[in-house]
C-alpha cells in the first residue's frame, strides 16, 4: 500500500463545488488502496482577503498576531474537506499544523520548518483515517503559531511527504503541470514532463509561483518526488525528480516572469569600505530577502547601489534604508514598485556559450531595456520595466525555440 501525500492550492477549494470535488478524488485515491495525506490552502483569495483587513485595521501588525489571523485561512479549508470525505463515507480527520508537530523557528510570517514531528497523522493513518492537514502553518520554538511564508503551503505537504516517508508528493494547483512559461503569460508554453529538481530550484528561486522555493528544498534533500497537476483536470503533470536531463533535452528549459520585487536604489553613496555592510546587515537582520544588488563604479567618490527586494517587505525595508541613507550621508533613496525580472533557466547553459549575449539582443531587438541583470550558472535574469513583462517573455519563449505550436488550452481558473 502506497502513502500519498496531495496538497490543494487555494483555487482548487475555492468553493463549495470544488470542496467536493476534492473529497471525491481523495476518496478515489483511497480505494485504489493507498493511504492518504491531504494539505489544504485557504480557500480562494481567502489569504488575500485577511492581509487586507489587517491593513485596513491597523499599520503596525505585530508579526505574531498576523499568524494568528493568517492561519485560519487554511483552519477553514481543512474542515470543509473533512467534513466532504464524511459524506462520502470516508473516515477523515482535520489538524491544524501545530496539533502535527510542525516545529519552526520564531520568524513570524517567514517562519522555516525546523522538524516535522508527525506522530497525530502516522497515529490517525494505522487507524485507516484520511488526515486533513491545514497547508502554510507551524508552531514556533517559542510555542507560538507561525506561518511559513506566501505559498507556504507547497512546504507543508513536502515537509510531511519527507517525515513520513510518503511515495508521492502530488501538488494539484489550477494549471496542468510545469510549464516553461508561466501559461497566463505566454499562452505557447509547453508543459514539461520532467523537471530535475536543480532547475526546479532555480526556477522557483527566480519567482515562478508554481512551486514555493522552500518546497523544492525540501524535496531535494530528501529524495521526495513531486508529481504537479491539475485538480481541475486530473490529467498527468510534471514529475519533479533527480533523474538527470536527457542530452536532447533544449538548453533552456523555462521562461520564468516575476513581478513581486521592486528595487530600491541609494544614491550618491560615499564609496568606502563597509557602506554595503552597513547597509544590508540591518535589512537581513529585519529578515528582508535582498535579491540582485547592483553597484557602480564611483565617480567623485560616490556611487548608486541598486537592489530588488519583495514587495512585501516594503513597509519594513523603507524605513530602515531611509535610516542608513542620511547615517552614511546618500543623497537621497529611489523606490520603484513597476519592475519585472524575466530569467531564463536550464541546466543545458553550463555547456553552450552564448545564451546571455543572445537573450540581451532578443530584448534589444524587441525594444526592452534592461535595468539589472546577474546570473547563476544555470539561470540569467534581468530586470526590467514592468509594462515589458510579457513582450520579453514571449519574444525570449519564441527565440529560444521553447514555443509549443498551440495556445494553452485547459481551463486557467481566475487566480488566488
Ligand atoms: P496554488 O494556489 O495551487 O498554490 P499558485 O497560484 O501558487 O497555485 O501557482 C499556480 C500558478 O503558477 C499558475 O496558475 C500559473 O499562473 C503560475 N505559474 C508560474 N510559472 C509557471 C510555470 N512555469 N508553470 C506552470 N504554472 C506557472
Ligand atoms: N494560503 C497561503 C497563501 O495564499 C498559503 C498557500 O496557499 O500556499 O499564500
Ligand atoms: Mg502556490
Amino acid at each position: 500500500m502506497a502513502l500519498i501525500v496531495q496538497k490543494y492550492g487555494g483555487t482548487s477549494v475555492a468553493d463549495p463545488d470544488r470542496i467536493r470535488a476534492v473529497a471525491e478524488h481523495v476518496a478515489f485515491t483511497r480505494r485504489h488502496g493507498n493511504d492518504v495525506v491531504v494539505v489544504v490552502s485557504a480557500m480562494g483569495k481567502t489569504t488575500d482577503g485577511l492581509i487586507k483587513l489587517a491593513n485596513d485595521v491597523s499599520t503596525t501588525q505585530p508579526g505574531r498576531e498576523m499568524d494568528m489571523l493568517l492561519t485560519t485561512g487554511e483552519r477553514i479549508s481543512m474542515a470543509l474537506v473533512s467534513m466532504a470525505l464524511a459524506d462520502l463515507g470516508v473516515e477523515a480527520v482535520s489538524f491544524t499544523g501545530s496539533q502535527v508537530g510542525i516545529i519552526t523557528n520564531t520568524a513570524h510570517t517567514k517562519a522555516k520548518i525546523l522538524e516535522v514531528k508527525g506522530d497525530r497523522v502516522r497515529e490517525a493513518v494505522a487507524a485507516g483515517r484520511v488526515c486533513v492537514i491545514a497547508g502554510f502553518q507551524g508552531v514556533s520554538t517559542d510555542r507560538e503559531i507561525t506561518t511559513l511564508g506566501r505559498g507556504g503551503s507547497d512546504t507543508t505537504a513536502v515537509a510531511l511527504a519527507a517525515a513520513l516517508g510518503a511515495d508521492a508528493c502530488e501538488i494539484y494547483t489550477d494549471v496542468t503541470g510545469v510549464f516553461s512559461a508561466d501559461p497566463r503569460i505566454v499562452p505557447q508554453a509547453r508543459k514539461l514532463a520532467h523537471v530535475n529538481f536543480d532547475e526546479m530550484l532555480e526556477m522557483a528561486g527566480a519567482g515562478s509561483k508554481v512551486l514555493a522555493l522552500r518546497s523544492v528544498e525540501f524535496a531535494r534533500n530528501h529524495h521526495v518526488p513531486l508529481h504537479v497537476r491539475s485538480s481541475f483536470t486530473w490529467e498527468p503533470g510534471t514529475w519533479v525528480t533527480s533523474q538527470e536531463p536527457n542530452m536532447e533535452d533544449p538548453v533552456i528549459s523555462g521562461v520564468v516572469t516575476d513581478v513581486s520585487e521592486a528595487k530600491v536604489t541609494v544614491i550618491a553613496v560615499p564609496d568606502r569600505p563597509g557602506i554595503s555592510a552597513t547597509l544590508f546587515e540591518p535589512l537581513a537582520e529585519a529578515n528582508v530577502n535582498v535579491d540582485m544588488i547592483v553597484q557602480n563604479v564611483s565617480k567623485d567618490g560616490t556611487t548608486d547601489i541598486s537592489f530588488t527586494m519583495p514587495k512585501a517587505d516594503m513597509k519594513v525595508a523603507e524605513q530602515i534604508v531611509a535610516r542608513i541613507a542620511a547615517e552614511i550621508g546618500a543623497a537621497g533613496v529611489n523606490h520603484n514598485a513597476d519592475i519585472a525580472k524575466i530569467s531564463l533557466v536550464g541546466v543545458g547553459m553550463k555547456t553552450s556559450p552564448g545564451i546571455a549575449a543572445k537573450m540581451f539582443r532578443v530584448l534589444a531587438d524587441n525594444d526592452v531595456n534592461i535595468e539589472m541583470i546577474s546570473t547563476s550558472t544555470i539561470r540569467i535574469s534581468v530586470v526590467t520595466a514592468a509594462s515589458d513583462l510579457e513582450r520579453a517573455a514571449r519574444s525570449l519563449h519564441t527565440a529560444f525555440g521553447l514555443d509549443s505550436g498551440q495556445a494553452y488550452s485547459a481551463p486557467l481558473p481566475e487566480r488566488k
